[in-house]
């Protein structure tokens, strides 16, 4: 009730104030504060993946303001010889204003981190945007087959056999798929998502086994500790070869599962946000999460 209360309380306290809460989960607001962070991670063994934080947007003047930035970080990452990646949110780059606009901003962004042989990932957003996102992310891969990926929520009822269907269509040996698999994070609709605690946990374990069996890369994208240990399970069950997958978490959560993931010598990547908009970004985060208040409570007046 407590974490409730000050989670839909948040838009009313001073900024300054919020932000002693979030500092923990956001790079900063610039591009150097991300590369600072991301070498730091970078020198204890860890891969980055990097997020511009951009509230709804309503133009495509402001897709292109946001396709702008991440060329940019695309040619910082690449001068500072960063060991990253670039992850984008499609409705940033005006997925529902001029989806073919906002194909061609993307291809863009892939374009210059193909040129480095680097890759762009597709985040997923919520269900309104499943169907498109992957249409999206399939008309790109045909034309960079290693340099793009995609995100599954294993929370939907739909992914089992998106997955399935994905497989047939584009998994090809000389180009996997590579899937980042998370839980989901946006509120769906009972008639479109698992809303169970364990069900979503079940169906985690049974699109990842789905696919290592079909030899997907993918990035194991969670910090539920059960799911940690299933997926070593299911590593060890089909052999899975070390170049065949990773974990991944965001930035400033469970920081000691992730090292004691990479002290075992697994890949590990974070996801690290950073931008102006890291208000919006902390406050729905919260929202969605209120028991993150206390993590942060203790974090703002235990650890000072
Ligand atoms: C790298 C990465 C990329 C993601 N990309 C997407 C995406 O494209 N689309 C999408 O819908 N979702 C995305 N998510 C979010 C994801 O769907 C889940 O909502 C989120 O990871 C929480 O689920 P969990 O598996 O960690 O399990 P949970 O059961 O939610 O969490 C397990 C434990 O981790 C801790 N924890 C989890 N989240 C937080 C947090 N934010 N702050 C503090 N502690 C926390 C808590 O201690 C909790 O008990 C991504 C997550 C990660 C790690």
């Amino acid at each position: 009730m407590f974490n409730k209360i000050i989670a839909n309380s948040l838009p009313l306290m001073p900024k300054k104030f919020v932000w002693l809460f979030s500092k923990r989960y956001i790079a900063g607001e610039t591009i150097d504060e991300n590369i600072a962070i991301s070498k730091k991670l970078n020198n204890s063994g860890i891969l980055v993946t990097v997020d511009l934080l951009g509230e709804f947007i309503h133009t495509i003047d402001e897709a292109e303001i946001n396709k702008n930035e991440y060329l940019g970080i695309v040619r910082r990452f690449t001068r500072e010889k960063i060991l990253g990646n670039f992850s984008i949110k499609p409705t940033s780059f005006g997925l529902l204003i001029d989806a073919e606009k906002c194909y061609e901003f993307v291809r863009e962004v892939i374009v210059e981190a193909a040129k480095q042989n680097n890759f762009v990932r597709i985040d997923m957003e919520d269900s309104t945007c499943t169907s498109i996102e992957i249409a999206l992310f399939e008309r790109l891969k045909t034309e960079f087959p290693t340099n793009v990926g995609i995100v599954f929520q294993s929370y939907l009822k739909r992914t089992f056999s998106d997955i399935e269907n994905l497989v047939v269509r584009t998994h090809k040996p000389e180009s996997s798929l590579n899937i980042r698999l998370c839980k989901g994070i946006y509120v769906e609709p009972p008639e479109l998502a698992y809303t169970n605690f364990h069900e979503v946990r079940h169906h985690f374990l049974k699109d990842l086994e789905l696919m290592f069996q079909q030899g997907v890369y993918v990035g194991i994208a969670t910090h539920d500790q059960f799911l940690v240990k299933e997926a070593f399970e299911l590593i060890n069950k089909y052999k899975v070869a070390k170049d065949k997958y990773e974990f991944q978490m965001l930035y400033g959560v469970t920081p000691s599962l992730r090292d004691s993931i990479v002290a075992d010598g697994h890949k590990m990547r974070i996801y690290v946000p950073y931008g102006k908009d890291w208000f919006g970004y902390c406050s729905r985060r919260i929202k969605e999460n209120p028991k993150m208040v206390t993590d942060i409570v203790k974090a703002v007046f235990i650890k000072g």
